[in-house]
């Protein structure tokens, strides 16, 4: 048989892949054969034994096996199919929100079942919500897996098994055809003692059998170093690439906008803090120079981000350039729109909206008006960068809590300046603190200035740790804060990879404290909630209407409701540090003492204590951060998703962080001997992105 290249082989060539599939994959930027294999796993699950049923602890993800004693379609608020399952040592209930009738027929009574979740507790006793699972053949004895289960990223309609089952066909052929192709030269892989690339792939996706369950950060793994390495270094590689094609081009050199900016701030209801005004005066510096600007703008949660954008805006403005500004949230977004309405329509500024959402009439009138140049400061989604928007004369783009975006979203608009070929200035805001030396190395040394003082008048959030068990004192807490005419939020904080199932669980804990809070109105927000909806009851909230608002990570960034002194955040033992902060800073916006309650889950891991305890301990973001980049054990849940910087497929900025000398190195090495390895490296690793570069 003749060796293939993995590269120009189609997913079609795997079972089982049609068009349909091969579609979804897309969505996830997969392609080939190859593209499937640095589809890297997020962590990994022990199945390789089997639990007694009894043996199954709330919060624990355990496997199970037992016979289906019942199923059946159940109606409550929701319809659920619920299925009974027996060992010989106790029962358990699965229970699905979704379910294909080929599923409801398959999960019949008798069958025997092998699945895997997490246990909670649920209307009838102990319950697991989708789990996934097999039914078996009878008479046949199905062996346990040897290694530990890998978990990748998917996409809705995608489902985890059939992920693992394509990957291990890959991994398959691999172990049959060429290897993978190694774009770094020799002298890289010598000079850093890189693992191989082909060696590292199989041992990333099959953890060997005595590998621990933490794999993905063990210090045994030398093929997730290679593999972080080599992602690093493409993104370093990109980062340098798209500066350097930056600085070549053109912008508009802005003028002080001395007047309107007089009047805006004399509009004002406060004055602006010293270091507001340092960092406004450093951005100004910058707009007033024909090198498009490229800054990062660091301030705490809380520090008044919004205004100096809000300055930097009023530049363009008054040298007759149009402003986007773009945030990762519709709420976020909405709320933007709302503040720069308030703000800039009385000084006869005209500010537009556009979302996904956005009806096709009111559309049409935006892109009309944006054109015409009538519109001279457009807030919104991601929507502001697609291929149909076009601006009179883009001269500055604003990026808030940009984390959330991917590179190539903050690159792609970088090519809609308009006229005379000019390129806009760009200011990218996030609340994230990290290291300077951190971001510099992951942003290829981006100008970068730093709000380092809060708004005077704060009273410091007063947190406390509260173990789940004292559940009934936090609604009491709840109670007496709104009675007192405060409002609270509740957050969930479920980690699944769907969006579906955090929704469910916020709807259950809405339900039930609203049965507990009788007297108060509880409302609820979720990212599947539609955009009317979710204006709706954050109006709500805004207005007093509604006293405690449910709401999962949705309104992590950027809400701000004053009189918000309350929040109580279930399992925050769950979230990374740095998520926490963001959540936090949601109250203690106002003039009252606000309260922070961490209601965690009882037993709590050493490094979980560490962690809740820092947080008790400290409102600084700077310090936060850098406790977290410590503590951020191998036990991390998230894994490697929360950098807070940017998403990496298997790169965690903190783990990685002594690597980040080298990856400079190397990138230099590349860059000048080696040219012609660096886009090869890009597209396999930043992918899509990197048309944005090119262009
Ligand atoms: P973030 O940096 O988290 O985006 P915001 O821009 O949302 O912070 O500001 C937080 C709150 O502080 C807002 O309610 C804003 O009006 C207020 N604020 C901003 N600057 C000042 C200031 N100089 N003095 C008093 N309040 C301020
Ligand atoms: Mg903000």
């Amino acid at each position: 048989m003749t060796k293939q290249s993995l590269e120009s082989l189609p997913l079609t060539r795997l079972k089982g892949v049609g068009p349909a599939m091969e579609r979804k994959f897309r969505q996830l930027g997969i392609s080939s054969i190859e593209d499937l294999l640095f589809h890297l796993p997020l962590r990994y699950e022990d199945r390789t034994r089997i639990t007694a049923i009894r043996q199954a602890r709330l919060g624990e993800f355990v496997q199970l096996e037992g016979k289906i004693g019942s199923a059946s379609v159940q109606f409550g608020r929701r319809r659920s199919l619920q299925c009974v399952v027996v060992d010989s040592t106790g029962i358990i209930h699965l229970r699905f929100f979704h379910f294909s009738s080929a599923q409801k027929n398959a999960l019949a009574e008798g069958s025997r079942i092998r699945c895997y979740g997490e246990v909670r507790r649920g209307r009838s006793g102990l319950e697991i919500y989708h789990p996934e699972y097999s039914i078996l053949k009878t008479g046949h004895e199905e062996p346990v897996s040897d290694t530990f289960t890998a978990i990748y990223p998917t996409t809705e309609g995608l489902q985890q098994g059939r992920m693992r089952s394509l990957i291990n066909q890959a991994l398959n052929l691999l172990d049959q055809a060429e290897n993978v192709k190694d774009c770094l030269p020799d002298e890289v892989i010598k000079q850093f003692k890189l693992f191989g690339l082909t060696e590292s792939i199989k041992l990333i996706h099959r953890p060997p059998l005595d590998s621990p369950l933490e794999w993905m950060d063990a210090d045994a793994n030398p093929g997730a170093k290679r593999l972080a390495f080599e992602e690093l270094l493409a993104h370093r590689l990109c980062m340098r690439r798209f500066k350097a094609n930056y600085a070549q081009r053109r912008a508009p050199a802005l003028t002080e906008g001395g007047k309107l900016i007089k009047r805006f701030e004399g509009e004002l209801a406060f004055k602006l803090t010293a270091s507001q005004r340092q960092v406004s005066a450093e951005i100004g510096a910058d707009l007033m120079t024909s090198t498009p600007m490229l800054r990062l703008l660091q301030g705490d949660v809380g520090s008044g981000k919004t205004l100096v954008a809000a300055l930097s805006s009023l530049r363009s403005i008054a040298s007759g350039f149009q402003v986007a500004l773009m945030a990762p949230t519709e709420i976020l977004a909405e709320q933007h729109c709302a503040n720069f309405r308030a703000w800039f329509e009385p000084l006869g500024i005209k500010v537009g909206w556009l979302s996904g959402k956005t009806r096709a009439a009111e559309r049409k009138q935006v892109l009309q008006q944006l054109l015409s140049g009538e519109c001279q400061l457009l807030v919104g989604t991601h929507a502001l960068f697609q291929d149909q928007v076009h601006y009179k004369s883009l001269g500055l783009i604003i990026v808030d809590e940009q984390h959330r975006f991917g590179v190539h979203q903050r690159l792609s608009l970088r090519d809609k300046g308009g006229a005379d070929n000019l390129s806009p200035h760009q200011l990218v805001m996030t609340a994230t603190p990290i290291p300077r030396t951190l971001a510099m190395s992951a942003y290829a040394d981006l100008e970068c200035s730093v709000i380092n003082e809060l708004p005077p008048g704060r009273t410091p959030v007063n947190t406390a740790l509260i173990s789940n068990s004292r559940r009934a004192e936090v609604t009491d807490r709840i109670l007496e804060a709104c009675n007192s005419g405060q409002q609270a939020y509740w957050v969930c904080t479920l980690i699944e990879e769907s969006e579906q199932l955090q929704a469910q669980a916020a709807e259950a804990t809405k339900r039930s404290l609203q049965s507990k809070l009788q007297n108060l109105k509880v409302g609820m927000i979720h990212g599947r909630m539609k955009a009317a909806q979710k204006q709706e009851i954050m109006d709500g909230f805004k207005r007093g209407a509604i006293h405690l608002l449910v709401a999962t990570t949705v309104i992590e960034v950027g809400v701000d409701v004053p009189n918000a002194s309350l929040m109580v955040i279930e399992n925050p033992e769950r979230l990374g540090l740095a998520q926490l902060h963001q959540l936090r800073g949601r109250v203690g916006r106002g003039s009252t003492q606000s309260h922070c309650i961490l209601l965690y889950q009882t037993p709590l891991s050493e490094n979980g204590k560490k962690r809740l305890t820092v947080m008790r301990e400290s409102t600084d973001g700077f310090f936060i951060a850098e406790q977290d980049l410590e503590l951020r054990g191998p036990g991390q849940v998230l894994g490697t998703q929360q950098t807070g910087l940017m998403t990496f497929r298997i790169a965690d900025i903190g783990r990685d962080s002594s690597m980040l000398e080298d990856v400079k190195l190397a990138s230099e090495t590349l860059s000048t001997k080696y040219p012609e390895s660096v886009g090869p490296l890009i597209s396999r690793w930043v992918g899509e992105r990197v048309q944005f570069v090119n262009v």
